[in-house]
Formats: C-alpha cells, sequence, structure tokens
C-alpha cells in the first residue's frame, strides 16, 4: 500500500531522516519506536506531504505521490493523520468538527457524512456528545473526536504521533482500545508511542529508529525479548 524509498530529508544542515526504506502493507500496522529526536514525527509528516524532502520516492498504492505539490491536496485526503495535539474547532459543535473535511473538502453529500459520522461516534463511545462543543469533554474524549473526524475521510492508511502523549493516565486507555478496534479492523496504520505494552499488542511490525535512520525492523515478539542492537535494549531498558 505504502512504500518509501531511500528517504532522506533535512532541516538546513540537520539531517533528521537519512535512507529510509519501508514498506507498509494493506491492513498492516507498524508501530515506530526511538528515542527523542530521532525523526519520528519527520517520518510521518514526510509521508503525509507536511515536509519537504531531500530525496527519495514516497509511493501510495504504487504511485509516486512526494513529485506534484499541486496533488497533495487529494493525496492527503487518503492518508489521515492524528497529531499529540487534536486541533478541534473550538466554536464548533463534535458533528461539525466531523463533518467538516468530508463535506467542505471531499464536497460529499451531508446526510450521507451525518450517517457515517454518527456511526463512527458511537463506534468510539461519544454519540451522546454530538451537540457538545470541544470545552465540554475530556481530553480522551477530544482525542476520540480526532480519531473519527479522520477516519470520517474514508483514508487508506491512518498516522497517529503519540495521540496519548498528553493525556491523563486515565483517559489513555480509552483512546488506545479506539485503535486497537481500528487495528482489528484491518485498518493499515503507522503508529508513534511510547506506550509500549500496546506496542507490543497492537504492532504487526516493529521499526526501531535511531538518529534519523532506522536501526532495527522486527517482530514485536522478537523486538522485546529479544532486540538486535544494543540502542534498541538501552531504550527498552528505560522503559523497564
Ligand atoms: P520526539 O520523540 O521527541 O517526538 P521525534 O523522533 O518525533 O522526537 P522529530 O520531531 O522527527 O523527532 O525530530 C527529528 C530531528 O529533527 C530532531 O533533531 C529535531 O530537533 C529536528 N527537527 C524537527 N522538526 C524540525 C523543524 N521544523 N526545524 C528544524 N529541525 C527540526
Ligand atoms: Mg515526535
Amino acid at each position: 500500500l505504502l512504500q518509501i524509498k531511500n528517504l532522506h530529508k533535512k532541516y538546513d544542515d540537520l539531517v533528521a531522516l537519512s535512507d529510509i526504506s519501508l514498506e507498509v502493507h494493506s491492513g498492516e500496522v507498524v508501530v515506530v519506536l526511538g528515542p527523542s529526536g530521532c525523526g519520528k514525527s519527520t517520518l510521518l509528516r514526510c509521508i503525509n506531504g507536511l515536509e519537504e524532502i531531500q530525496s527519495g520516492e514516497i509511493l501510495l498504492d504504487n504511485k509516486i505521490i512526494n513529485l506534484d505539490k499541486t496533488q497533495w491536496h487529494q493525496i492527503r485526503q487518503k492518508i489521515g493523520m492524528v497529531f499529540q495535539s487534536y486541533d478541534l474547532f473550538p466554536h464548533m459543535t463534535i458533528l461539525e468538527n466531523v463533518l467538516l473535511g468530508p463535506i467542505k473538502v471531499q464536497k460529499r453529500n451531508r446526510e450521507d457524512v451525518i450517517k457515517e459520522a454518527k456511526q463512527l461516534l458511537e463506534r468510539v463511545g461519544l454519540i451522546d456528545k454530538i451537540d457538545a462543543y470541544p470545552r465540554q469533554l475530556s481530553g480522551g474524549q477530544k482525542q476520540r473526536v480526532a480519531i473519527v473526524r479522520a477516519l470520517c475521510m474514508n483514508p487508506e492508511i491512518m498516522l497517529f504521533d503519540e495521540v496519548t502523549a498528553a493525556l491523563d493516565p486515565e483517559m489513555v486507555r480509552e483512546v488506545l482500545d479506539v485503535m486497537l478496534e481500528l487495528a482489528n479492523q484491518g485498518m493499515t496504520m503507522i503508529i508513534v508511542t511510547h506506550e509500549m505494552a500496546f506496542a507490543r499488542a497492537v504492532a504487526d511490525r516493529i521499526i526501531f529508529m535511531d538518529k534519523g535512520k532506522i536501526a532495527e525492523i522486527a517482530s514485536p515478539e522478537e523486538f522485546f525479548t529479544n532486540p538486535n542492537t544494543e540502542r534498541a535494549q538501552k531504550f527498552l531498558n528505560t522503559f523497564s
């Protein structure tokens, strides 16, 4: 579904990503781990066209997507992204927040989208909040709305960048559960997280990054019980 070939990304003189190659298959869940500053967010932002890259190719459905800037608008609709900060529009209700993309950007039929939005909100346990405003929701609830908002665009792949990092501990679970359910339903996902138990449970593959490079690609079983590199071992020790 997604192919990344020899991706290089610099911020001025700083090499953020160097020679990243990665394939993500349809229905696969890839979890990206690594120390702070190793390039995890940059990688997701490159995939989503938020960053210009210096060289390499990014292909979605076998089409190169990093060349033509004018196409990004179209392509980004196939790639859903959820960040640490949920950025809901404060003056709009939960339902309006979810409807905005599909109706304004994708120009889809309002009634159809409302139906779909309600189903999605039902699924994440927030149907009773459709007329509430973001300030009336907890952090965990807002993050679930942010996930629904991305899903309502019918993306082919979902990117998650530390979506639970800013949440109080008791709200982390409810968001992770939504992501687990999505994974079980076959959504293709790339997840950056510091929740190791979750990473192990949800991942089909673990990508461990260090200093802008992929240091290790392994099954969760392999990675968590017997990582290949010393750097990964050290990283895991900080969580135990
Ligand atoms: P964290 O776990 O702390 O979120 P990360 O793995 O997501 O870290 P990135 O945010 O991708 O790391 O950053 C990779 C490198 O690029 C870091 O050295 C960072 O300082 C640098 N960097 C990130 N964004 C920018 C930017 N907009 N301009 C310049 N340098 C940047
Ligand atoms: Mg980051």
